[in-house]
């Protein structure tokens, strides 16, 4: 029994990783401890994101961070920084940004279902470049100076989505943004593990970065991270905090919001629709140190050894043959043979519809493949998992 049967929610064996749709991953005994904890005070949100800050930019090199509603949040708060930088008014007009500097420039090929969070502080997103890599035979994407011709007066921000294949390097983009006095704003959600990551992307000059809570950090679901340059960082939070509060009484700490450069208090900004608890915040921070303290080699171990445990549960199947696949984070590769009674995507259709549901990557299911995650499996479910696989394919 769990607190889900209480609302008649049933669980699943999550084989997929910490993805969004199924809830991510789960929390460690002392991350949910600290949550409750958290939850038994009261304290001044000003003052918590500024700890948070501390924490962060210790973590990151960055200069300041917050903790923030995921990453998409931190997307949103990030590129209205961008936007509005330190002016009140500029803040309270958001999404109205005629008159401001409303565009964003991104690599056409890294366009994704991401950028709507960046699209909704009202700017346009200002596509660059032809993936010819998409064609096969093409090698080329994007270059950087192309990013550099694209900026105009109206730029607010680069928004780069790194990833193994993002194209340019990172360091060419920020030199040309650079050049031009135009902020480079990365998106690294699930850049992690490497825990080096977390440093990475700001000591190659992004201005802001986002990351993900509730992916590889392991913190609450709804959590992430945006760290980066002080003055943005003083903008997003103050366009997500509640400033239901005057002037006079307002009492942020100076060196998280320095009061003295605003020439007002503003409004409820765009970003207040991000709220966030303080309980998310507490349990965010307790899960990054832990991630941090984890070694990656350690991590890869822990989860190789939970996969392998699996795949010697599974066996030899008849209709698949199942491959460990090592990495950062290790994972198992059910390749259904072609001849199988059923196909990759009908298998992983009565992994899903049995009971218990079983989630797995379905990213290379045309390809025959079905992906097994080991990250986010609880130690009973291997065992059940592996008895199920041998159901349907053994
Ligand atoms: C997951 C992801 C996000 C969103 O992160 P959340 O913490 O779920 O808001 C944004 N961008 C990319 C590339 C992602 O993979």
């Amino acid at each position: 029994m769990s607190i889900y049967d209480q609302f008649g929610v049933r669980t699943i064996i999550n084989a997929k990783g910490s993805s969004t749709r199924v809830s991510g991953g789960f929390l460690a005994p002392e991350v949910a401890a600290a949550i409750t904890e958290a939850g038994q005070y009261c304290v001044d949100m000003a003052d918590l994101q500024s700890r948070a800050s501390n924490t962060i930019s210790e973590l990151t090199g960055a200069e300041a961070g917050i903790v923030t509603s995921g990453a998409a949040a931190a997307l949103l708060l990030g590129t209205a920084a961008c936007v509005a930088g330190l002016d009140p008014s500029k803040m309270n007009r958001l999404p109205d940004t005629h008159g401001m500097r409303n565009e964003v420039i991104m690599v056409r090929s890294q366009r994704n279902f991401y950028d709507h969070a960046v699209r909704t502080v009202g700017v346009k997103i200002v596509e660059i470049g032809l993936p010819d890599r998409y064609a096969g035979a093409g090698v080329r994407d994007a270059e950087a100076w192309e990013i550099g011709d694209a900026i105009t007066p109206q730029t607010a921000a680069i928004l780069y989505v790194m990833n193994g294949n993002a194209r340019p390097a990172l360091k060419e983009v920020v030199q040309v943004a650079h050049q031009m006095g135009v902020p480079v704003i990365v998106d690294a959600a699930a850049q992690l593990p490497p825990v080096s990551n977390l440093k990475r992307f700001i000591a190659e000059g992004a201005d802001l970065v986002a990351f993900s809570g509730g992916k590889a950090i392991s913190g609450p679901q709804g959590t992430g991270i945006l760290c980066g340059k002080h003055d943005l960082i003083m903008s997003a939070i103050l366009q997500n905090l509640d400033l239901d509060i005057d002037w006079e009484q307002w009492a942020p700490p100076p060196f998280f919001i320095d009061k003295q450069r605003l020439k007002g208090l503003p409004q409820h900004g765009i970003g207040r629709t991000c709220k966030i608890g303080k309980e998310q915040i507490v349990g965010l921070l307790v899960a990054l140190k832990a991630f941090v303290a984890e070694s990656d080699d350690h991590r890869q171990q822990r989860f190789g050894e939970i996969a392998k445990r699996l795949q010697r549960s599974i066996g030899t199947l008849k209709n698949a043959t199942v491959t460990f696949q090592d990495g950062l984070i290790p994972k198992l590769v059910i390749a259904v043979n072609a001849n199988a009674p059923a196909n990759a995507r009908k298998v992983m259709l009565a992994m899903q519809n049995g009971n218990p549901s079983i989630i797995a990557d379905p990213s290379r299911v045309d390809q025959g493949q079905i992906g097994i995650s080991p990250a986010c499996l609880r130690p009973d479910e291997v065992d059940k998992l592996a008895a199920r696989m041998r159901e349907l394919l053994g």
